[in-house]
């Protein structure tokens, strides 16, 4: 299928602009680009009068082209003088090529421009027109206008979107087709074309029914992968792991805290899947520093004493080696022998690491994500471990299913979304819920407060220095290659290192390489460095317990999920959190609003669920780090409706067909591709 295709296959689309798309999206296919949205319309209908059109607007007029005056000097324009039905319009170029605008625009002939118009001087001008056709070329039309990146202007995007639009065929419809008709849906491939030829911007708005069926499908395709996923995984027997109580009992003893009630019931929860004859796919939802790992570790310790190995795998080699360093002295107690591996892991000792895996002298592994993509053979793996899993979305989850890897798997998610979202997001697992934190924490104490204060906020830090506590300074970055951005990280910390001296002070951003970025972090969990100024890449999985004060500058910027999750990096220790969320004076009311649920409020699925209220997810940051899948077209707050909708009926669709072998079923599996979703999904 055509639109399947990588965009080079279009016409006009070369290395060059390919770069250019490339950078908007990576690998982007012909369906992707037609899923690149308008954000806005210009109307490039005729201009009957323009009397009552403010300056500054757009006008469309039919002109006569009169005669030129050629710039005056260096920076003046070259003007073409013009004659409409009722003004003279000066057609203004600046850095013109004589030659081009006189092969375009002949004088004696007539033309149709559409562009902004300014009054100077009681003159209409109209600097370097949008657009210039000749009259019988010219209908009237709306155009699209959508969010470009450098090197893609409008004018290409339209061409090339158009060309895309031919692409779209026939397809058999995968919905059914009285649903669509109780919604007012039209099919697949009107829908995109009504969304890239508005009549108006509301054929693009959330509330369309062209979008609104794209964001059914969206959605379909979604609840059908996932229940591909939890079918495979539900149908695959497991290992019976029986629960080894006196070991378990001896672990928990050893640890030098109680447990809670809800890691307790978690506990219970897991023990009972493992002993069941079939694979166990769950996810540990859990608010930061609720304690987790703790209750992935006595699930680690059950399947060893059952004869398995198992493996952790966390997002970042440093979390790794937290979790090797905080868990290895209570396997050791024991006698368990556990290893970390990671990427910084190299030559002998990794080949030696390897083959003591595969000879089963090692039972327990804590390692990266790369754990995947390495081939180690285990001996006998039984359980794997995913820390942070909301890092991992549903087409990760989709390439586990396609590894085959044979073993109970437990998720860990520290960003709690929504309860009322829980189900569909992760309708492919079980899910268990540590609701409740250890004994004794205290709310991180929050507080929303103008960057106007800034020489208080200074002295606040020097007191806290002197006063040996940790601070992190967290500095937004909302794309990882704006470098003006990342410029004001930097020139704050030149600033800081003037006022707090350099060799207390560490910084982090993503353009760093790894090494350094642990180094210091490593330095400011030492205590080496007691300022950490950084982007978001601190967000993940550091745990520095005695970290006490978390800044957070333009906060507003960042999505509440994501500053909760922030705020929970401090606060872990027995001493209190303090965390600081920055605004400057351009901040919206609703925004400062929305800042002080932070400080209403220290309950993640509290937070998760305003958040969702108030960004629909579907926003420019925090989008990945929420857990909440980042849609081509769906807004889940816009169309919750139809979320619900689409889990029901992609199971009733499974049911009457589970291998995607109807005719409907078929259409079904051209949606996946659509989507994105592997084929290798269904069997077959
Ligand atoms: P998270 O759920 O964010 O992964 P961790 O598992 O890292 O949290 O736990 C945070 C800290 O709380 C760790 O230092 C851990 O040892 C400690 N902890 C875990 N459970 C309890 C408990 N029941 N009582 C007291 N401290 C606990
Ligand atoms: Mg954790």
């Amino acid at each position: 299928m055509r639109i399947l295709k990588p965009i080079n296959s279009l016409s006009g689309v070369g290395s060059k602009l390919l770069s250019y798309f490339d950078k908007m999206l990576p690998n982007i296919r012909v369906i992707d680009l037609l899923f690149h949205l308008p954000i806005n319309v210009v109307n490039r209908h005729l201009t009957e009068d323009i009397s009552n059109i403010p300056d500054n607007s757009v006008i469309t007029a039919k002109v006569d082209i009169l005669k030129y005056n050629p710039p005056y000097n260096r920076k003046s324009p070259f003007s073409i003088i013009s004659q409409s039905k009722f003004y003279k319009i000066s057609l203004d170029f600046f850095h013109a090529n004589k030659d081009y605008l006189a092969q375009n625009f002949p004088i004696g002939s007539s033309r149709v421009v559409s562009g902004k118009y300014r009054l100077y001087n009681g003159k209409i001008h109209i600097t370097h027109p949008d657009h210039v056709f000749k009259p019988e070329e010219f209908k009237n039309f709306i155009e699209p206008i959508y969010p470009l990146t450098k090197g893609i202007t409008n004018k290409i995007l339209t061409k090339v979107i158009l060309q895309s639009l031919e692409l779209v065929e026939n397809i058999d419809e995968w919905q059914d087709e009285l649903f669509l008709k109780k919604q007012n849906f039209l099919s697949f491939k009107q829908s995109i074309i009504s969304i890239h030829k508005p009549s108006s911007e509301k054929d693009f708005r959330d509330d369309s029914q062209y979008i609104r069926r794209l964001a059914y499908d969206e959605f379909f395709a979604m609840q059908i992968a996932l229940q591909l996923i939890r079918k495979k995984n539900g149908n695959i027997s497991g290992n019976i792991i029986s629960t080894d109580t006196m070991s378990i009992d001896a672990f928990v003893k050893n640890l030098p805290f109680k447990l809670t009630g809800s890691q307790n019931k978690v506990i219970e929860e897991i023990l009972h899947d493992q002993s069941l004859p079939k694979r166990m796919t769950r996810l540990i939802q859990g608010d930061v520093g609720c304690g987790k790992t703790i209750v992935a570790a006595i699930a680690m310790l059950n399947a060893v004493k059952s004869g398995y190995q198992v493996a952790l795998m966390a997002p970042t080699s440093i979390l790794a080696k937290q979790h090797f360093e905080s868990l290895r002295p209570y396997f050791d107690a024991l006698n368990i022998s556990v290893t970390l591996f990671t990427g910084d892991i190299k030559g002998r000792k990794r080949k030696d690491i390897v083959s003591k895996i595969s000879d089963n002298q090692i039972q327990v592994v804590i390692g990266t994500h790369a754990l995947f993509y390495d081939t180690i053979n285990f001996h006998n793996l039984g359980l794997v471990v995913i820390d942070e899993q909301h890092r991992f979305g549903v087409k990760q989850r989709v390439k586990l299913v396609e590894k085959g890897y044979q073993c109970d798997f437990l998720l860990m998610s520290a960003t709690p979304i929504p309860r009322t979202l829980t189900l569909t997001m992760y309708g492919d697992m079980d899910s268990s819920i540590i609701d409740e934190k250890p004994e004794g924490r205290k709310p991180v104490d929050t507080r929303v407060i103008s960057l106007n204060k800034f020489q208080d906020i200074v002295q606040a830090i020097k007191r806290a220095l002197d006063n040996n506590e940790k601070i992190y300074w967290v500095c937004p970055l909302v794309n990882e290659s704006d470098m003006s951005d990342l410029s004001a990280v930097k020139e704050r910390y030149d600033e800081f290192q003037k006022i707090f001296g350099s060799d207390i002070i560490a910084i982090v951003h993503g353009q760093m390489p790894q090494e350094e970025k642990d180094e210091a972090l490593i330095q400011f969990y030492n205590g080496k460095k007691r300022l950490l100024l950084a982007t978001t890449v601190i967000e993940v999985g550091v745990n520095v317990p005695d970290a006490t004060i978390m800044i957070i500058e333009h906060a507003n910027k960042f999505g509440l999920a994501q500053l909760h999750q922030l705020r929970g990096r401090v606060g872990r220790g027995n001493k209190q959190g303090v965390c600081l969320l920055l605004y400057n004076n351009e901040i919206s009311a609703t925004s400062l609003e929305r800042l002080k649920v932070m400080h209403d409020t220290n309950d993640g699925f509290v937070i998760a669920e305003k958040d969702l209220q108030i960004r629909g997810g579907g926003e420019v940051m925090g989008v990945r780090q929420s857990g909440i899948p980042n849609f081509k077209i769906a807004n889940l707050k816009e169309h919750y409706d139809l979320l619900k909708t689409s889990s029901a009926d992609a199971k009733l669709l499974l049911n009457n067909d589970p291998d995607l072998v109807s005719k409907r079923g078929m259409a079904v599996r051209f949606l996946l591709k659509i989507f994105d979703y592997e084929e290798k999904l269904i069997s077959g």
